[in-house]
Protein backbone atom coordinates (compact mmCIF):
# COMPACT_ATOMS: atom_id res chain seq x y z
CA UNK A 1 0.00 0.00 0.00
CA UNK A 2 1.31 3.10 -1.18
CA UNK A 3 0.14 5.06 2.16
CA UNK A 4 0.01 2.08 4.51
CA UNK A 5 1.18 3.27 8.35
CA UNK A 6 4.23 2.83 9.03
CA UNK A 7 5.10 0.74 12.23
CA UNK A 8 6.24 2.69 15.43
CA UNK A 9 9.08 0.87 17.74
CA UNK A 10 6.19 -0.51 20.28
CA UNK A 11 5.07 -1.87 16.53
CA UNK A 12 1.41 0.48 16.80
CA UNK A 13 1.14 1.61 13.10
CA UNK A 14 1.72 5.28 12.55
CA UNK A 15 0.11 6.97 9.98
CA UNK A 16 1.70 9.13 7.18
CA UNK A 17 0.61 13.11 5.87
CA UNK A 18 0.48 12.95 1.91
CA UNK A 19 2.10 15.37 0.54
CA UNK A 20 3.28 15.92 -3.46
CA UNK A 21 2.36 11.99 -4.12
CA UNK A 22 4.27 10.47 -1.37
CA UNK A 23 4.28 9.27 2.11
CA UNK A 24 5.81 12.11 4.95
CA UNK A 25 6.81 10.34 7.63
CA UNK A 26 6.55 11.62 11.55
CA UNK A 27 8.47 10.95 14.43
CA UNK A 28 6.03 8.91 17.04
CA UNK A 29 6.63 11.58 19.54
CA UNK A 30 4.45 13.62 16.98
CA UNK A 31 1.85 11.88 16.91
CA UNK A 32 -1.27 11.15 18.80
CA UNK A 33 -3.32 7.84 19.59
CA UNK A 34 -5.60 6.25 17.26
CA UNK A 35 -8.71 4.20 19.49
CA UNK A 36 -11.07 1.17 18.30
CA UNK A 37 -13.79 2.55 20.63
CA UNK A 38 -15.42 -0.77 20.60
CA UNK A 39 -11.85 -1.71 23.30
CA UNK A 40 -10.85 1.16 24.13
CA UNK A 41 -7.16 -0.27 22.42
CA UNK A 42 -4.73 2.16 20.68
CA UNK A 43 -4.90 0.69 17.30
CA UNK A 44 -2.68 3.68 15.47
CA UNK A 45 -0.89 6.53 16.35
CA UNK A 46 -1.80 9.91 13.74
CA UNK A 47 0.64 13.29 13.17
CA UNK A 48 0.14 15.99 14.74
CA UNK A 49 1.44 18.55 11.71
CA UNK A 50 1.94 22.12 11.48
CA UNK A 51 2.72 25.23 9.23
CA UNK A 52 5.81 23.56 8.40
CA UNK A 53 3.45 20.09 6.91
CA UNK A 54 1.10 22.65 6.07
CA UNK A 55 3.33 24.89 3.66
CA UNK A 56 4.62 22.27 2.05
CA UNK A 57 1.53 20.33 0.76
CA UNK A 58 0.32 23.94 -0.05
CA UNK A 59 3.50 24.65 -1.92
CA UNK A 60 3.22 20.96 -3.50
CA UNK A 61 -0.61 22.01 -4.69
CA UNK A 62 0.30 25.26 -5.82
CA UNK A 63 3.13 23.72 -8.03
CA UNK A 64 0.63 21.15 -9.57
CA UNK A 65 -1.97 24.05 -10.53
CA UNK A 66 -0.90 25.40 -13.92
CA UNK A 67 -0.63 21.96 -15.20
CA UNK A 68 -3.91 20.27 -13.48
CA UNK A 69 -5.70 23.57 -14.54
CA UNK A 70 -4.71 23.02 -18.22
CA UNK A 71 -5.48 19.31 -18.67
CA UNK A 72 -8.02 18.64 -21.12
CA UNK A 73 -11.39 18.25 -19.05
CA UNK A 74 -11.53 14.45 -20.82
CA UNK A 75 -8.64 13.45 -19.43
CA UNK A 76 -9.26 15.21 -15.83
CA UNK A 77 -12.54 13.28 -15.53
CA UNK A 78 -11.25 10.12 -17.03
CA UNK A 79 -9.21 10.09 -13.85
CA UNK A 80 -12.40 10.62 -12.16
CA UNK A 81 -13.51 7.78 -13.76
CA UNK A 82 -10.81 5.27 -12.66
CA UNK A 83 -11.15 6.81 -8.94
CA UNK A 84 -15.07 6.04 -8.85
CA UNK A 85 -14.20 2.38 -9.89
CA UNK A 86 -11.53 2.22 -7.96
CA UNK A 87 -13.41 3.48 -4.50
CA UNK A 88 -16.53 1.06 -5.66
CA UNK A 89 -14.49 -1.83 -5.53
CA UNK A 90 -12.75 -1.02 -2.40
CA UNK A 91 -16.21 0.02 -0.85
CA UNK A 92 -16.45 -2.68 1.63
CA UNK A 93 -12.50 -2.65 2.56
CA UNK A 94 -13.50 1.58 3.12
CA UNK A 95 -16.15 0.84 5.24
CA UNK A 96 -14.73 -1.79 7.61
CA UNK A 97 -12.29 1.17 8.24
CA UNK A 98 -14.33 3.71 8.85
CA UNK A 99 -16.37 0.97 11.47
CA UNK A 100 -12.73 0.48 13.42
CA UNK A 101 -11.66 3.82 14.15
CA UNK A 102 -15.24 5.65 14.33
CA UNK A 103 -17.30 3.04 15.70
CA UNK A 104 -20.96 3.06 13.47
CA UNK A 105 -21.96 -0.09 11.84
CA UNK A 106 -20.69 -1.72 8.91
CA UNK A 107 -24.11 -1.28 7.15
CA UNK A 108 -23.76 2.15 8.09
CA UNK A 109 -20.39 3.10 7.36
CA UNK A 110 -21.02 0.94 3.64
CA UNK A 111 -23.86 3.74 3.26
CA UNK A 112 -21.62 6.67 4.04
CA UNK A 113 -19.17 5.27 1.33
CA UNK A 114 -22.21 4.61 -1.54
CA UNK A 115 -23.79 8.56 -0.44
CA UNK A 116 -20.24 9.85 -1.01
CA UNK A 117 -19.58 7.97 -4.17
CA UNK A 118 -22.63 10.16 -5.90
CA UNK A 119 -20.50 12.82 -5.80
CA UNK A 120 -17.65 11.24 -7.18
CA UNK A 121 -20.19 10.24 -9.70
CA UNK A 122 -21.44 13.86 -10.17
CA UNK A 123 -17.62 15.18 -10.74
CA UNK A 124 -17.03 12.79 -13.54
CA UNK A 125 -19.49 15.19 -15.76
CA UNK A 126 -17.21 17.49 -15.07
CA UNK A 127 -16.34 18.85 -18.87
CA UNK A 128 -20.77 19.43 -19.18
CA UNK A 129 -20.47 21.16 -15.45
CA UNK A 130 -17.74 23.48 -16.01
CA UNK A 131 -19.23 25.14 -19.85
CA UNK A 132 -20.26 28.25 -19.27
CA UNK A 133 -23.08 30.51 -21.35
CA UNK A 134 -23.36 31.71 -24.47
CA UNK A 135 -25.43 34.82 -25.77
CA UNK A 136 -25.05 35.85 -29.43
CA UNK A 137 -25.91 38.99 -29.97
CA UNK A 138 -26.50 41.15 -27.08
CA UNK A 139 -25.66 44.13 -29.44
CA UNK A 140 -24.97 45.03 -32.72
CA UNK A 141 -22.16 42.88 -33.40
CA UNK A 142 -21.72 42.00 -30.10
CA UNK A 143 -21.71 38.44 -28.75
CA UNK A 144 -21.17 37.91 -25.03
CA UNK A 145 -20.12 34.13 -23.08
CA UNK A 146 -19.02 32.77 -19.52
CA UNK A 147 -16.01 31.30 -18.15
CA UNK A 148 -15.89 29.08 -15.21
CA UNK A 149 -11.77 28.62 -14.29
CA UNK A 150 -10.27 27.36 -11.06
CA UNK A 151 -9.25 29.07 -7.93
CA UNK A 152 -6.19 27.78 -7.24
CA UNK A 153 -5.28 25.85 -4.17
CA UNK A 154 -8.46 24.47 -2.37
CA UNK A 155 -8.49 23.05 1.82
CA UNK A 156 -11.29 21.01 3.15
CA UNK A 157 -10.99 20.46 6.40
CA UNK A 158 -13.58 17.43 7.34
CA UNK A 159 -14.75 16.26 10.92
CA UNK A 160 -14.51 12.89 12.56
CA UNK A 161 -17.78 11.66 11.84
CA UNK A 162 -17.89 11.17 7.82
CA UNK A 163 -14.33 10.32 7.31
CA UNK A 164 -14.99 9.26 3.64
CA UNK A 165 -18.56 10.51 2.60
CA UNK A 166 -18.16 14.46 3.74
CA UNK A 167 -14.29 14.84 2.44
CA UNK A 168 -15.94 13.16 -1.01
CA UNK A 169 -18.49 16.03 -0.79
CA UNK A 170 -15.64 18.47 -1.12
CA UNK A 171 -12.49 17.36 -3.20
CA UNK A 172 -14.34 15.63 -6.20
CA UNK A 173 -15.88 19.41 -6.60
CA UNK A 174 -12.76 21.16 -5.79
CA UNK A 175 -10.39 19.13 -8.00
CA UNK A 176 -12.78 18.32 -10.96
CA UNK A 177 -13.11 22.29 -11.64
CA UNK A 178 -9.28 22.42 -11.58
CA UNK A 179 -8.33 23.37 -8.54
CA UNK A 180 -5.45 21.20 -6.64
CA UNK A 181 -6.34 20.12 -3.00
CA UNK A 182 -5.26 20.02 0.41
CA UNK A 183 -7.17 18.14 2.91
CA UNK A 184 -6.99 18.48 6.59
CA UNK A 185 -9.06 15.07 8.15
CA UNK A 186 -10.24 14.56 11.96
CA UNK A 187 -7.14 12.85 13.66
CA UNK A 188 -9.80 10.71 15.49
CA UNK A 189 -10.76 8.96 12.19
CA UNK A 190 -7.96 8.82 10.45
CA UNK A 191 -8.15 4.97 8.39
CA UNK A 192 -10.13 5.66 5.73
CA UNK A 193 -8.34 8.56 5.16
CA UNK A 194 -5.16 7.02 3.98
CA UNK A 195 -7.02 4.69 1.51
CA UNK A 196 -8.30 7.74 -0.33
CA UNK A 197 -5.06 8.61 -0.86
CA UNK A 198 -3.93 5.34 -2.41
CA UNK A 199 -6.91 5.22 -4.79
CA UNK A 200 -6.03 8.87 -6.04
CA UNK A 201 -2.41 7.18 -6.68
CA UNK A 202 -3.83 4.11 -8.34
CA UNK A 203 -6.11 6.48 -10.57
CA UNK A 204 -3.39 8.14 -12.32
CA UNK A 205 -3.85 11.72 -10.11
CA UNK A 206 -0.76 13.81 -10.98
CA UNK A 207 1.54 13.99 -7.45
CA UNK A 208 0.97 17.39 -5.56
CA UNK A 209 -3.16 17.56 -7.12
CA UNK A 210 -4.32 15.40 -3.38
CA UNK A 211 -2.32 15.96 -0.87
CA UNK A 212 -2.78 15.78 3.03
CA UNK A 213 -2.17 17.26 6.36
CA UNK A 214 -3.29 15.62 9.81
CA UNK A 215 -3.20 17.96 12.51
CA UNK A 216 -5.74 19.94 14.84
CA UNK A 217 -5.73 23.62 15.65
CA UNK A 218 -2.25 24.35 14.76
CA UNK A 219 -2.55 23.35 10.92
CA UNK A 220 -5.59 24.47 10.46
CA UNK A 221 -4.39 28.31 11.82
CA UNK A 222 -1.57 27.82 9.40
CA UNK A 223 -4.21 26.79 6.50
CA UNK A 224 -6.43 29.65 7.64
CA UNK A 225 -3.75 32.47 6.90
CA UNK A 226 -1.48 30.83 4.32
CA UNK A 227 -1.19 33.52 1.04
CA UNK A 228 -1.17 30.52 -1.42
CA UNK A 229 -4.51 29.28 -0.26
CA UNK A 230 -7.84 30.63 -1.96
CA UNK A 231 -10.91 28.74 -0.54
CA UNK A 232 -11.55 26.29 2.33
CA UNK A 233 -14.78 24.48 2.85
CA UNK A 234 -14.94 23.62 6.57
CA UNK A 235 -17.48 20.51 8.27
CA UNK A 236 -17.53 20.32 11.83
CA UNK A 237 -19.03 22.11 14.89
CA UNK A 238 -20.08 25.70 14.74
CA UNK A 239 -17.38 27.63 17.23
CA UNK A 240 -14.33 26.50 15.15
CA UNK A 241 -16.47 26.90 11.94
CA UNK A 242 -17.61 30.29 13.28
CA UNK A 243 -13.36 31.17 13.68
CA UNK A 244 -12.31 29.53 10.27
CA UNK A 245 -14.88 31.27 8.46
CA UNK A 246 -14.49 34.84 10.16
CA UNK A 247 -10.39 33.86 9.57
CA UNK A 248 -10.17 32.80 6.27
CA UNK A 249 -12.30 35.22 4.53
CA UNK A 250 -10.63 37.96 6.70
CA UNK A 251 -7.31 36.63 4.92
CA UNK A 252 -9.05 36.76 1.69
CA UNK A 253 -9.90 33.45 0.85
CA UNK A 254 -13.58 32.21 -0.31
CA UNK A 255 -15.03 30.00 2.84
CA UNK A 256 -17.75 27.39 3.51
CA UNK A 257 -18.01 26.36 6.58
CA UNK A 258 -21.34 23.91 7.10
CA UNK A 259 -21.44 22.91 11.12
CA UNK A 260 -23.86 21.93 14.02
CA UNK A 261 -27.40 20.91 14.00
CA UNK A 262 -30.80 20.48 16.46
CA UNK A 263 -33.15 18.64 13.66
CA UNK A 264 -36.53 18.31 14.52
CA UNK A 265 -39.48 16.34 13.10
CA UNK A 266 -42.77 17.60 13.08
CA UNK A 267 -45.38 15.43 13.75
CA UNK A 268 -49.10 16.30 12.47
CA UNK A 269 -51.69 13.80 14.16
CA UNK A 270 -52.40 11.64 10.84
CA UNK A 271 -49.14 10.37 10.39
CA UNK A 272 -48.74 6.65 10.26
CA UNK A 273 -47.63 6.18 13.69
CA UNK A 274 -45.41 2.88 13.43
CA UNK A 275 -43.71 4.78 10.37
CA UNK A 276 -42.79 7.47 12.01
CA UNK A 277 -41.62 5.61 14.95
CA UNK A 278 -39.06 3.80 13.19
CA UNK A 279 -38.15 6.92 11.20
CA UNK A 280 -37.33 8.59 14.79
CA UNK A 281 -35.38 5.73 16.07
CA UNK A 282 -33.27 5.45 13.13
CA UNK A 283 -33.00 9.07 12.81
CA UNK A 284 -32.35 9.36 16.38
CA UNK A 285 -30.19 6.36 17.05
CA UNK A 286 -28.87 5.74 13.67
CA UNK A 287 -24.88 6.38 14.08
CA UNK A 288 -25.34 6.73 17.95
CA UNK A 289 -26.64 10.19 17.04
CA UNK A 290 -23.72 11.70 15.64
CA UNK A 291 -24.68 12.96 12.68
CA UNK A 292 -25.24 15.92 11.82
CA UNK A 293 -28.82 15.22 9.99
CA UNK A 294 -30.06 13.37 13.12
CA UNK A 295 -33.32 14.08 14.14
CA UNK A 296 -33.27 14.78 17.65
CA UNK A 297 -36.48 16.17 18.34
CA UNK A 298 -39.16 15.08 17.84
CA UNK A 299 -42.24 17.81 18.09
CA UNK A 300 -45.57 16.11 18.46
CA UNK A 301 -49.24 18.07 17.45
CA UNK A 302 -51.89 17.41 19.76
CA UNK A 303 -52.05 13.70 20.66
CA UNK A 304 -49.34 12.89 18.31
CA UNK A 305 -46.66 12.38 21.59
CA UNK A 306 -49.18 10.16 23.13
CA UNK A 307 -48.96 7.86 20.89
CA UNK A 308 -45.75 7.55 19.54
CA UNK A 309 -43.99 7.41 22.58
CA UNK A 310 -44.82 3.81 23.77
CA UNK A 311 -44.03 2.89 19.94
CA UNK A 312 -40.56 4.52 20.52
CA UNK A 313 -40.06 3.17 23.84
CA UNK A 314 -40.74 -0.63 22.46
CA UNK A 315 -38.31 -0.41 19.39
CA UNK A 316 -35.36 1.12 21.78
CA UNK A 317 -36.05 -1.83 23.81
CA UNK A 318 -35.17 -4.19 20.61
CA UNK A 319 -31.97 -1.92 19.35
CA UNK A 320 -28.55 -4.11 19.53
CA UNK A 321 -25.92 -2.76 20.68
CA UNK A 322 -22.57 -3.82 20.21
CA UNK A 323 -18.90 -3.46 18.14
CA UNK A 324 -20.14 -2.07 14.33
CA UNK A 325 -18.28 -5.38 12.47
CA UNK A 326 -20.71 -7.57 14.83
CA UNK A 327 -23.14 -9.22 12.72
CA UNK A 328 -26.68 -7.41 13.45
CA UNK A 329 -25.95 -4.44 15.34
CA UNK A 330 -27.92 -1.52 15.10
CA UNK A 331 -25.72 1.19 17.13
CA UNK A 332 -22.08 1.15 17.93
CA UNK A 333 -20.48 2.98 20.71
CA UNK A 334 -19.53 6.58 20.69
CA UNK A 335 -16.41 7.36 19.10
CA UNK A 336 -13.87 8.67 21.98
CA UNK A 337 -14.43 8.11 25.62
CA UNK A 338 -14.27 12.14 26.03
CA UNK A 339 -17.63 12.70 24.27
CA UNK A 340 -19.16 9.89 25.55
CA UNK A 341 -18.39 11.57 28.88
CA UNK A 342 -20.06 14.96 27.55
CA UNK A 343 -23.35 13.00 25.88
CA UNK A 344 -23.86 11.60 29.37
CA UNK A 345 -23.04 15.07 31.49
CA UNK A 346 -26.30 16.25 28.96
CA UNK A 347 -28.39 13.56 30.03
CA UNK A 348 -27.62 14.65 33.66
CA UNK A 349 -28.57 18.19 32.98
CA UNK A 350 -31.64 17.27 30.99
CA UNK A 351 -32.88 15.29 34.03
CA UNK A 352 -31.73 18.56 36.26
CA UNK A 353 -33.50 20.77 34.14
CA UNK A 354 -36.64 18.43 34.51
CA UNK A 355 -37.72 16.76 31.30
CA UNK A 356 -39.20 13.28 31.82
CA UNK A 357 -36.27 10.93 31.01
CA UNK A 358 -38.21 7.84 29.45
CA UNK A 359 -35.19 5.45 28.54
CA UNK A 360 -31.90 6.00 30.30
CA UNK A 361 -29.17 4.95 27.95
CA UNK A 362 -26.17 6.02 30.37
CA UNK A 363 -25.77 3.00 32.20
CA UNK A 364 -25.75 0.11 29.15
CA UNK A 365 -22.39 -1.80 29.27
CA UNK A 366 -21.14 -4.60 27.36
CA UNK A 367 -19.55 -7.43 29.64
CA UNK A 368 -17.30 -8.75 26.51
CA UNK A 369 -16.25 -5.36 25.27
CA UNK A 370 -15.29 -3.49 29.35
CA UNK A 371 -13.66 -1.11 27.90
CA UNK A 372 -15.21 -0.10 24.92
CA UNK A 373 -17.15 3.54 24.77
CA UNK A 374 -20.65 1.82 24.67
CA UNK A 375 -23.72 4.23 25.51
CA UNK A 376 -27.45 3.00 25.56
CA UNK A 377 -30.11 5.02 23.79
CA UNK A 378 -31.91 7.46 25.97
CA UNK A 379 -35.44 9.07 25.24
CA UNK A 380 -36.13 12.20 27.24
CA UNK A 381 -40.17 13.39 27.29
CA UNK A 382 -41.73 17.31 28.25
CA UNK A 383 -38.62 18.83 26.96
CA UNK A 384 -39.32 22.51 26.47
CA UNK A 385 -37.65 24.94 24.85
CA UNK A 386 -36.19 27.00 27.58
CA UNK A 387 -33.94 23.87 28.30
CA UNK A 388 -30.31 23.41 27.13
CA UNK A 389 -31.21 19.77 25.89
CA UNK A 390 -33.29 21.71 23.32
CA UNK A 391 -31.11 24.68 22.46
CA UNK A 392 -27.86 22.85 21.80
CA UNK A 393 -26.37 20.33 19.86
CA UNK A 394 -25.24 16.89 21.97
CA UNK A 395 -24.68 14.92 19.19
CA UNK A 396 -25.16 11.19 20.86
CA UNK A 397 -28.24 9.33 21.26
CA UNK A 398 -30.40 10.83 22.92
CA UNK A 399 -33.79 12.07 21.58
CA UNK A 400 -36.12 14.56 23.11
CA UNK A 401 -40.19 15.00 22.86
CA UNK A 402 -41.60 18.25 22.53
CA UNK A 403 -45.50 18.47 22.92
CA UNK A 404 -47.48 21.84 21.26
CA UNK A 405 -50.80 21.90 20.33
CA UNK A 406 -50.92 23.30 16.62
CA UNK A 407 -48.98 22.70 13.54
CA UNK A 408 -48.09 26.75 13.73
CA UNK A 409 -46.64 26.35 17.08
CA UNK A 410 -44.03 23.87 16.04
CA UNK A 411 -43.13 25.64 13.13
CA UNK A 412 -42.66 28.65 15.21
CA UNK A 413 -40.29 26.29 17.35
CA UNK A 414 -38.05 24.82 13.93
CA UNK A 415 -37.83 28.70 12.17
CA UNK A 416 -36.97 30.03 16.28
CA UNK A 417 -34.53 27.72 16.54
CA UNK A 418 -30.79 28.90 16.67
CA UNK A 419 -29.46 26.14 14.11
CA UNK A 420 -31.40 25.02 11.14
CA UNK A 421 -30.07 22.14 9.13
CA UNK A 422 -32.84 19.30 8.23
CA UNK A 423 -36.11 19.07 9.06
CA UNK A 424 -38.75 16.51 8.22
CA UNK A 425 -42.71 16.58 8.87
CA UNK A 426 -44.77 13.14 9.36
CA UNK A 427 -48.66 13.35 8.16
CA UNK A 428 -50.31 11.93 5.65
CA UNK A 429 -51.82 15.06 4.44
CA UNK A 430 -50.39 16.80 0.99
CA UNK A 431 -51.27 19.93 1.82
CA UNK A 432 -49.60 19.99 5.03
CA UNK A 433 -46.83 18.85 3.42
CA UNK A 434 -46.43 21.26 0.95
CA UNK A 435 -47.39 24.13 3.63
CA UNK A 436 -44.26 23.13 5.15
CA UNK A 437 -42.00 22.88 2.58
CA UNK A 438 -43.04 26.19 2.11
CA UNK A 439 -43.06 27.82 5.50
CA UNK A 440 -40.31 25.89 7.40
CA UNK A 441 -37.00 28.26 7.34
CA UNK A 442 -34.51 24.78 7.39
CA UNK A 443 -33.21 24.45 3.66
CA UNK A 444 -32.98 20.19 3.47
CA UNK A 445 -36.33 19.18 4.42
CA UNK A 446 -38.06 15.89 4.50
CA UNK A 447 -41.81 14.55 4.00
CA UNK A 448 -42.02 11.09 5.46
CA UNK A 449 -38.26 10.83 5.24
CA UNK A 450 -36.09 10.94 8.64
CA UNK A 451 -32.70 11.54 7.32
CA UNK A 452 -33.14 13.87 3.91
CA UNK A 453 -29.36 14.65 2.89
CA UNK A 454 -29.92 15.56 -0.43
CA UNK A 455 -28.91 13.50 -3.53
CA UNK A 456 -24.96 13.60 -3.88
CA UNK A 457 -25.66 15.45 -7.12
CA UNK A 458 -27.88 18.65 -5.36
CA UNK A 459 -26.36 20.60 -3.15
CA UNK A 460 -26.02 20.20 0.98
CA UNK A 461 -25.96 23.09 3.73
CA UNK A 462 -28.02 25.09 6.31
CA UNK A 463 -28.81 28.00 7.71
CA UNK A 464 -28.36 30.07 10.66
CA UNK A 465 -25.80 29.29 13.19
CA UNK A 466 -25.25 25.56 11.38
CA UNK A 467 -23.84 27.40 7.90
CA UNK A 468 -21.23 30.27 7.67
CA UNK A 469 -20.84 31.86 4.48
CA UNK A 470 -23.16 31.91 0.87
CA UNK A 471 -23.03 29.04 -0.62
CA UNK A 472 -23.76 25.18 -0.07
CA UNK A 473 -21.51 22.14 -0.69
CA UNK A 474 -21.75 20.52 -3.88
CA UNK A 475 -23.75 20.27 -6.90
CA UNK A 476 -24.17 23.72 -8.23
CA UNK A 477 -23.27 25.71 -5.65
CA UNK A 478 -20.02 23.54 -5.08
CA UNK A 479 -19.41 24.30 -8.63
CA UNK A 480 -19.97 27.84 -8.01
CA UNK A 481 -17.86 28.10 -5.06
CA UNK A 482 -14.72 26.40 -6.20
CA UNK A 483 -14.53 28.86 -9.68
CA UNK A 484 -14.25 31.79 -10.63
CA UNK A 485 -17.26 33.30 -13.52
CA UNK A 486 -15.61 35.38 -16.20
CA UNK A 487 -18.18 37.24 -18.60
CA UNK A 488 -16.89 38.28 -21.63
CA UNK A 489 -18.17 40.76 -24.00
CA UNK A 490 -16.72 40.59 -27.39
CA UNK A 491 -17.21 42.84 -30.89
CA UNK A 492 -16.05 41.36 -34.34
CA UNK A 493 -17.29 44.75 -36.53
CA UNK A 494 -18.43 43.21 -39.73
CA UNK A 495 -15.78 43.25 -42.59
CA UNK A 496 -15.21 47.53 -43.79
CA UNK A 497 -17.63 49.09 -40.86
CA UNK A 498 -16.86 50.72 -38.14
CA UNK A 499 -18.77 52.80 -35.66
CA UNK A 500 -18.49 56.52 -35.06
CA UNK A 501 -16.56 57.67 -31.48
CA UNK A 502 -18.77 57.81 -28.91
CA UNK A 503 -18.14 58.53 -25.16
CA UNK A 504 -21.52 58.05 -23.52
CA UNK A 505 -22.08 54.67 -21.60
CA UNK A 506 -22.50 51.91 -23.85
CA UNK A 507 -26.05 50.79 -24.07
CA UNK A 508 -26.91 47.38 -25.94
CA UNK A 509 -29.98 47.93 -28.12
P1 LIG B 1 -14.76 19.73 15.24
O1 LIG B 1 -15.21 21.11 15.03
O2 LIG B 1 -14.20 19.35 16.56
O3 LIG B 1 -13.64 19.33 14.16
C1 LIG B 1 -13.81 19.62 12.79
C2 LIG B 1 -12.42 19.85 12.18
O4 LIG B 1 -11.82 20.99 12.80
C3 LIG B 1 -11.47 18.69 12.41
O5 LIG B 1 -10.68 18.52 11.26
C4 LIG B 1 -10.64 19.14 13.60
O6 LIG B 1 -9.36 18.58 13.61
C5 LIG B 1 -10.59 20.64 13.45
N1 LIG B 1 -10.55 21.33 14.74
C6 LIG B 1 -11.06 20.91 15.92
N2 LIG B 1 -10.85 21.84 16.89
C7 LIG B 1 -10.21 22.88 16.30
C8 LIG B 1 -9.74 24.14 16.77
N3 LIG B 1 -9.88 24.52 18.03
N4 LIG B 1 -9.13 24.97 15.88
C9 LIG B 1 -8.99 24.60 14.59
N5 LIG B 1 -9.42 23.41 14.10
C10 LIG B 1 -10.03 22.56 14.93
O7 LIG B 1 -16.00 18.78 14.85
P2 LIG B 1 -16.10 17.20 15.06
O8 LIG B 1 -16.30 16.92 16.50
O9 LIG B 1 -15.02 16.51 14.32
O10 LIG B 1 -17.46 16.91 14.26
C11 LIG B 1 -18.74 17.02 14.84
C12 LIG B 1 -19.39 18.32 14.48
O11 LIG B 1 -19.46 18.45 13.05
C13 LIG B 1 -20.84 18.41 14.94
O12 LIG B 1 -21.09 19.68 15.44
C14 LIG B 1 -21.65 18.16 13.67
O13 LIG B 1 -22.95 18.69 13.67
C15 LIG B 1 -20.78 18.82 12.66
N6 LIG B 1 -21.06 18.32 11.32
C16 LIG B 1 -21.72 19.16 10.48
C17 LIG B 1 -22.04 18.74 9.20
C18 LIG B 1 -22.76 19.67 8.26
O14 LIG B 1 -22.79 19.39 7.08
N7 LIG B 1 -23.35 20.76 8.74
C19 LIG B 1 -21.67 17.46 8.77
C20 LIG B 1 -20.98 16.63 9.67
C21 LIG B 1 -20.68 17.08 10.95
Amino acid sequence: MANAPTAAAESTPIFSHWIDGHSVEVPAERTAPVFDPSTGAIIARVPRGGAPEVDAAVTAARRAFPAWRAMPLIARSQIFFAYRELVHRHREDMARLITLDHGKTFPDALGEVMRGLETIEFACGLPVHLAGLNTPAVSTNVDAHTLRQPLGVAVGITPFNFPAMVPMWIYPIAMACGNTFVWKPSSHTPSATQLQAELWCEAGLPDGVFNIVYGGREAVSALLVHPEVNAIQFVGSTPVGRTVFETGTAHGKRVGAYTAAKNAMLVLPDADMELTADAAVAAGYGSAGERCMAQTLVIGVGDSADRLRPLIEERIKRLKIGPGLEPGADMGPIYSAEHRASIVEWIDKGVAEGAELVADGRRFSRSDHPDGFFLGASLFDHVTPEMEIYKEEIFGPVLGIVRVATYDEALALINGHQYGNGTAIFTADGGAGRRFELEVDVPMIGINIPIPVPAGYLSFGGTRGSAFGDLKMRGEDGIRFFTQEKMVTVRWPSPGRRGKLNLAFPGNS
